[in-house]
């Protein structure tokens, strides 16, 4: 019994990271290659993502390892070019509520499945509106929802958001909720020192898998998210107590 695990960098920075990475990550039975070519950045000074250029480097270390691609689609424009790429369409936390984007990739993207990260001030009503964006305008594959922190007055002192792992439980306990819970640990812990507490927290409230940013090992030095990575040997060591976890939760 495993659950489903997503890992690679915040964002593809050029080809020998992200083949150097998603080698390791095959050799550790990783599920997903995740990284984002187009990255919706606070701040326009910071590294926006590769963009046309990003999705070539995932297709290049999918065609390596064969591994699948999770991204993030931030603009309509770009819907078929990054549907092409992507296994898994990402829709980031600040579009959760961006309803033409929404509408569009439903319309345009309806084979492809989604990965539709809860906004990061957003309502259990919310996110649950959101979806019902998707399926009113014709999405056909699977959507899968990921758990990534939200905005609470801790934040700041010792995370970036707040892991709602009360949210996962409880979506897991409706019956009618037929969807997959994704926990994203990275986002919310905002430091590599607390991933591993809260991928296990979010994996005991009921995640069906995980989502996890990491770098290839100490000396590298992520243009984005750094603080959050987590080198490959950390993973791997926090996969074998996950799983664990995992078979206990649904056995
Ligand atoms: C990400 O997964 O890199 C990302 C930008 O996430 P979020 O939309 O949850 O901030
Ligand atoms: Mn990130």
């Amino acid at each position: 019994m495993s659950p489903l695990i997503i890992a690679g960098p915040c964002a593809v920075e050029s080809q020998e990271q992200v083949s150097s990475i998603a080698k390791k990550l095959k050799e550790l039975n990783v599920d997903m290659l995740r990284g984002g070519a187009f990255k919706p950045r606070t701040s326009a000074d910071s590294f926006q993502g590769l963009g046309k250029e990003g999705l070539d480097i995932l297709e290049q270390a999918k065609s390596e390892t064969g591994l699948s691609i999770v991204t993030e689609i931030m603009g309509i424009e770009e819907i078929e070019m990054v549907a092409k790429t992507a296994d898994l369409l990402q829709i980031g936390s600040r579009n959760m509520q961006n309803f033409d984007l929404l509408k569009k990739i439903a319309q345009r993207a309806s084979d492809t499945p989604i990965l539709l990260k809860r906004g990061l001030a957003a309502t259990k009503k919310e996110l649950m509106g959101a979806l019902t964006y998707l399926e009113a305008y014709g999405h056909k594959a699977e959507v899968m929802i990921c758990e990534r922190g939200i905005r609470t007055f801790a934040n700041g002192y010792y995370d970036r958001f707040t892991l709602d792992t009360s949210l996962i439980a409880s979506l897991k306990k409706d019956p009618t909720f037929k969807h997959k819970i994704i926990v994203d640990p990275s986002h919310p812990a905002g430091r590599a020192d607390l991933v591993e507490d809260l991928l296990y927290a979010g994996i005991a409230a009921g995640a069906d898998g995980a989502m996890i940013e990491v770098k290839l090992d100490k000396k590298a030095k992520p243009l984005c998210d750094a603080n959050q990575a987590i080198t490959i040997k950390q993973l791997e060591s926090m996969l074998k107590k996950a799983k664990e976890i995992y078979t206990i939760v649904n056995s």
